[in-house]
């Protein structure tokens, strides 16, 4: 019983995983001609920058974004992220995203240089095309014009019956004892009913396996692609199919990860992957050089997105403009919230805290705050994606207090509101579930109202004029 609890718990935390911040994002929903629809793909409004974005995405997809990046600047919560992940969700299934934010950098495990290192090589991915376990097959040609035998395994083909065909067993080969061997087996691997005339089978020289591929009558596109010197790949059923490519996509961190010694690959799943050492790199570069000059690999250059950027310092803004140039860099997001601010380890101020040299390698796109339809149209997206169902009435007081506070903090509403209403046995979030959460859980407005009012009993206050001793 405790062990089915347990089971249960860890399905509902996998599930509340599953529902991220932005999984309702499914791309940037433009039209063919890269232009923005209202709503679509999980996305509303913001048609500007969108469109924008669908420019950036033209710029990436001809591989003429080399060198640049894409800053988004705009007030918090107006989609900075979501048009980043639209941006990389647009890009395919295959192409990595990886997200940090510029604090998480400053760890005390880890060089900054070697975070911003890790967090450029998850955006890189490798496609590498790894033949899988090829058999050396022989191709055999078989035409009928005498009655084959029925029995499996019996030798001369001749001298059997099989209703309705007559006709004589051709096997291009010249070992007669492969042709004798072959008739039988082939019966017993396809049954007689399927055997025609005309059938092209493989033979799997180390099993005696016997697989039809394809007809040679009429000259079948199976037959064409087949020839002697095919070679075959045998998959988990056992059966012979013509040779195929499996591809892995993986990314270079993970290919360093799995290559450090002192790492091992489970740290993928921890993420303590502590400093990974500059030969492995190397080591692994120029491994993939030689997979790409082999056709064996292809670098699927990914998103890279770097949020609150104004945090980064002058020392990460230089690694950024090297790191720009390499031929295997990601396409490289910032978004910031911020206006004219310093500049990280320097006295001086400039836009978004951003130094001018960097500053000159970007393309700048604005996001403005969404209208109450706007709101409302996310909020209605985010009910779905949350399974969470709420009625109208409720819908137009969230959507309300959306405009009046934050899109974020009415986002976050939606998930206890449902909690308040399960507890109450409801089965849809009424206006109380929501009025009752919006009094537990303060918007940033009231929090700094009663911050305001309570300050003197809060320690190291620094609202000026005020009581704390110091002045
Ligand atoms: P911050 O500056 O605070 O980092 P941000 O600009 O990155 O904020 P997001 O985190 O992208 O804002 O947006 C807040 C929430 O609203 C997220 O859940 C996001 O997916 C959703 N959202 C924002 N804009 C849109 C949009 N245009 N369409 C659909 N969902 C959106």
């Amino acid at each position: 019983m405790a062990e089915l609890k347990r089971l249960s718990e860890s399905r509902d935390l996998t599930r509340i995983e599953r529902i991220g911040a932005h999984s309702h994002i499914r791309g940037l929903g433009l039209d063919s001609s890269l232009e923005a629809r209202d709503a679509s793909e999980g996305m509303v409004g913001q048609l500007p920058a969108r469109r924008a974005a669908g420019l950036i995405l033209q710029l990436i997809r001809q591989g003429k974004i080399a060198g640049r990046a894409v800053l988004l600047a705009g007030q918090p919560g107006t989609g900075k992220t979501a048009l980043a992940m639209g941006i990389a969700k647009s890009l395919g299934a295959e192409t990595p995203f990886a997200s940090v934010a510029a604090s998480e950098l400053f760890s005390l495990d880890l060089s900054k240089t070697e975070a911003l290192t890790q967090a450029f090589r998850r955006a890189i991915g490798v496609r590498i095309k790894e033949e899988a376990e090829i058999i050396e097959g022989e191709v055999v040609e078989i035409s009928i014009d005498r009655p084959l035998s029925a029995a499996a395994g019996s030798a001369a083909p001749s001298g059997a019956t099989a209703p309705g065909k007559t006709g004589r067993l051709t096997l291009k080969t010249t070992d007669m004892e492969t042709v004798y061997e072959l008739g039988g087996k082939m019966i017993e691997a396809l049954g007689k009913e399927k055997v025609q005339s005309g059938d092209v089978i493989a033979l799997d020289k180390a099993s005696g396996k016997v697989t039809k591929l394809g007809r040679s009558i009429g000259r079948s596109r199976d037959y064409d692609a087949v020839g002697p010197h095919t070679k075959f790949v045998k998959c988990p059923d056992g059966e012979l199919q013509k040779r195929k490519e499996v591809v892995h996509c993986v990314t270079l961190h993970e290919i360093d990860v799995i290559n450090s010694r002192t790492q091992g690959f489970l740290a993928l799943f921890t993420g303590d992957t502590g400093e990974i050492r500059a030969e492995v790199r190397e080591q692994i570069d120029t491994k993939v050089a030689e997979w790409r000059e082999e056709g064996k690999a292809e670098i699927v250059p990914g998103v890279l997105f770097i949020d609150e950027v104004h945090m980064l310092d002058i020392e990460c803004f230089s690694f950024l403009n090297r790191a720009l140039e390499n031929d295997m860099a990601p396409i490289l997001v910032i978004a910031t919230n911020r206006g004219i601010t310093s500049i990280r380890g320097t006295n001086y101020r400039s836009p978004h805290g951003i130094p001018p040299d960097f500053l000159d390698r970007l393309l700048i796109i604005t996001t403005q705050p969404y209208t109450e339809d706007e709101i409302r149209k996310i909020l209605d997206i985010r009910c779905d994606e949350e399974d969470v169902e709420m009625s109208a009435d409720a819908k137009v007081l969230l959507t309300k207090i959306g405009v009046e506070t934050s899109l974020r903090y009415a986002i976050h509403l939606i998930t206890s509101a449902a909690l308040a209403c399960q507890k109450r046995k409801g089965k849809v979030v009424e206006m109380e579930d929501i009025s009752r959460v919006y009094q537990l859980f303060l918007d940033v407005k009231r929090s700094t109202q009663y911050l305001m009012e309570y300050q003197s009993q809060y320690m190291f206050n620094e609202v000026p004029g005020e009581t704390d001793g110091d002045d």
